[in-house]
């Protein structure tokens, strides 16, 4: 391939020029096998952020990226391949009671999932919680477990999108992750790359999300759906509200204790509406004709949840950890919580050690926070709001002080009207 200069490329989208595919090519290619400079990089997204970048530089970068790894070949497992893709919010669990779910419906879902970073949760920092649970497996795990069980969640193979992870953790200390283009070439280059057939995506729009405004994340998803139409992934996107956290529980074993909760059959109404709204889609997407209503209602959904855990080591039986302190907050005043703030809370957990704030550092398993009210109850003086949990009784304080002012009461009998939780369906044209 033709050499560039980098500083020219910089120089290019400084000047608000479009890239070509074959400067793109060459500018992934070179950075992921480190010809091109960090610094270089660092002005090249900084440009990319300001300037922005036409659909076909996007599709170009998404493809640059994908081709940076491999790319897995699934049509082994014998049933259709589905997967969902949520962009991060505060509580959001949904993974676990999704994945078993659609393969009880009859699909095969191949959950390639990461790790929480900052205030928004990881699903195998969730997963972990489980005793013995195992988040790595090699490609032939994977598909032989797709095969049998039909739902894997698991970390993705280094060798996935390369060029990925190198560039995220570049953004990440750049300042330069909210780039609409940045995050659908970051987003989609994995999940091509990860060989579904079909992918629901689950923009999420709030304080707790990347994307604060509806606009932005409409656009985020339209650019996402039209990258997998280009690759031949049928694509579908739900703008979703993440203005309050999804469920009670917010944390790591009290996520997954919620979701099995709703495979159960029970759960908070929030987090069992918005994955029977994803199940529809993923399974319409699928081609199969169930209702994942009627399969929930089964049972049939816990039974794959079981076998999957149990086929990566885990024992879906045994207790889940539990922290050492807990603290209450209760309410000062009386009448109906108006709003809760789905950033604070995120952010108060995350303190309290259910996330973490660098790459290499720990979760607490049992560290998080249940949300003891929710917009639209009503409370009176005393009751309790939060329960905090960690293993590390000094970061309450931290936590206390983030949760000030999380929530808004309103006066007694004030009719509290909340977002649909759905706010829009983006499907392919
Ligand atoms: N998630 C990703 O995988 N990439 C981004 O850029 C943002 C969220």
């Amino acid at each position: 391939m033709t050499g560039f200069a980098a500083v020219d490329v910089i120089i290019a989208k400084r000047d608000r020029r479009e890239l070509t595919g074959e400067q793109i090519r060459w500018v992934i290619d070179a950075y992921t096998a480190g010809d091109v400079a960090e610094e270089q990089m660092s002005a090249l997204l900084m440009a990319i952020l300001l300037n922005g970048m036409t659909a076909a530089e996007i599709a170009n970068w998404t493809t640059a990226m994908l081709h940076s790894g491999i790319r897995l070949d699934l049509t082994g497992v014998g049933r259709p391949t589905v997967d969902k893709h949520s962009t991060g919010g505060v509580g959001d669990k949904i993974s676990l009671p999704l994945a078993p779910l659609v393969a009880a419906c009859g699909a095969a879902v191949p959950q390639l999932s990461g790790r929480g970073l900052g205030h928004t949760g990881g699903t195998l920092d969730k997963m972990e919680s489980i005793p013995g649970w195992r988040a790595r497996l090699s490609p032939q795990e994977m598909t032989a477990q797709l095969a049998a069980v039909g739902a894997v969640i698991c970390a993705a193979s280094d060798d996935l999108a390369p060029a990925d992870r190198k560039l995220y953790a570049l953004r990440d200390v750049t300042g330069t992750v909210e780039s609409i283009p940045m995050i659908a070439a970051s987003i989609m280059s994995k999940k091509i790359a990860e060989g579904t057939e079909s992918l629901v995506l689950d923009v999420k729009v709030g304080s707790g999300a990347f994307m604060k405004r509806a606009e932005h994340a409409a656009e985020l998803a339209r650019t996402m759906v039209e990258l997998g139409a280009r690759e031949g992934v049928r694509t579908t996107a739900l703008l979703t509200d993440m203005s309050t956290p999804l469920g009670v529980a917010v944390g790591n074993a009290i996520e997954v204790a919620e979701s099995v909760e709703v495979l159960a059959g029970g759960g908070p109404a929030d987090v069992v509406e918005l994955t029977l709204a994803l199940a529809r889609e993923m399974v319409a997407l699928a081609g199969l004709d169930v209702d994942p209503a009627d399969v929930l209602a089964s049972g049939r959904a816990m039974d794959s949840w079981r076998a999957m855990v149990a086929a990566q080591g885990g024992d879906p039986d045994a207790p889940l950890p539990t922290p050492r302190f807990r603290e209450i907050v209760v309410a000062q005043t009386t009448g109906v919580v108006s709003a809760l703030d789905a950033l604070a809370v995120g952010t108060a957990a995350w303190r309290l050690g259910a996330g973490r704030a660098r790459r290499e550092h720990d979760v607490q398993q049992a560290a998080g926070i249940l949300c003891r009210a929710k917009p639209g109850d009503p409370i009176r003086v005393g009751q309790p709001l939060f329960e905090l949990h960690t293993d590390t009784p000094e970061l309450f304080q931290g936590a206390l002080a983030d949760l000030a002012d999380a929530v808004t009461i309103a006066s007694p009998g004030t009719v509290v009207r909340r977002s649909p939780l759905v706010m829009e369906i983006i499907r392919a044209v």
